[in-house]
């Protein structure tokens, strides 16, 4: 395993000359490699090292408002027939050109209206706190939803939330609650009812032939299919492994316990 020194030498993983911390099981073994290894991620996966990366180092080129416009711009494009003739007349509702998008100063602004192009309403409008559309935690929740701890118990021991999801009769909010119940997760992502409730409401619009409502929820929903496909919306480790006291605070504190871990700085 490369020492942690080594990841500050300046061209040797971009990192710059400031020395990033690594998290490391502590049965951490390493296991022969199938195949040349070309990219960082592969070397971590086959010497099963975890990097953690600075706070507050979002990838913005990438993610959050870049990547929900992204998303949204390509969406309205792939479209054919009279939903693609429909979506693509209100590209520039859901999103912005893409030469916008990449520049990343216009897409900060608002309209002179004071619109919000629909998919990042639920970030910049429903997340923000003491907004006058505020949805505070009652809109956290609809932006992941954490699947991947095992079940310590029977019935279903070991299994986690993705593998009961197999079965599409455990996409249920029941099955969700009892699961987060059992593994102590209080915060209770529930990403992919969001889209359902959002998907319901766009064939309700339809049917009604109103099509400013399927127009604006069509929008709005690539916002949370946007979120889905984000980096840790679906896991736990969001903020990196939930430590033990003292280690990292994860984003709802140090409630929640993991294996030890050993630090290299
Ligand atoms: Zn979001």
């Amino acid at each position: 395993m490369l020492p942690a020194q080594d990841t500050a030498t300046p061209g040797h993983f971009g990192f710059g000359n400031s020395p990033r911390p690594m998290a490391v099981p502590q049965d951490c073994a390493l296991s022969p490699c199938s195949g040349a290894v070309t990219s960082l991620s592969n070397i971590c996966r086959e010497l099963n090292v975890t990097l953690v990366r600075d706070w507050n180092s979002g990838l913005p080129e990438y993610w959050g408002d870049v990547g929900h416009y992204t998303i949204g711009f390509f969406a309205c494009d792939k479209l054919s027939g009279k939903i693609g003739k429909l979506m693509k007349a209100n590209q520039e509702n859901v999103s912005y050109p893409t030469d916008t998008i990449t520049s990343r100063k216009g897409i900060k602004l608002r309209g002179p209206d004071g619109f919000v192009r629909l998919a990042d309403v639920p970030d910049r409008i429903w997340k923000i706190p003491g907004g006058k559309a505020a949805r505070g935690n009652f809109e956290n929740p609809n932006h992941f939803a954490d699947m991947d701890q095992q079940l310590p118990d029977s019935p279903n021991k070991g299994k986690t939330l993705l593998e009961l999801c197999d079965d599409p009769v455990n996409v249920d909010p029941d099955v969700w609650m009892n699961y987060y119940t059992r593994v102590k997760d209080s915060e209770k992502g529930l990403l992919p009812f969001r889209v359902w409730q959002f998907f319901d409401e766009m064939v309700d619009a339809a049917l009604q032939q109103d099509v400013k409502r399927f127009v604006c929820a069509a929008g709005i929903v690539a916002h949370y299919v946007g979120d889905s496909c984000q980096p840790l919306h679906i896991s736990f480790l969001y903020n990196g492994e939930p430590m033990v006291a003292g280690s990292l605070e994860n984003r709802a504190g140090a409630r929640r316990r993991g294996p030890e871990v050993t630090f290299q700085w």
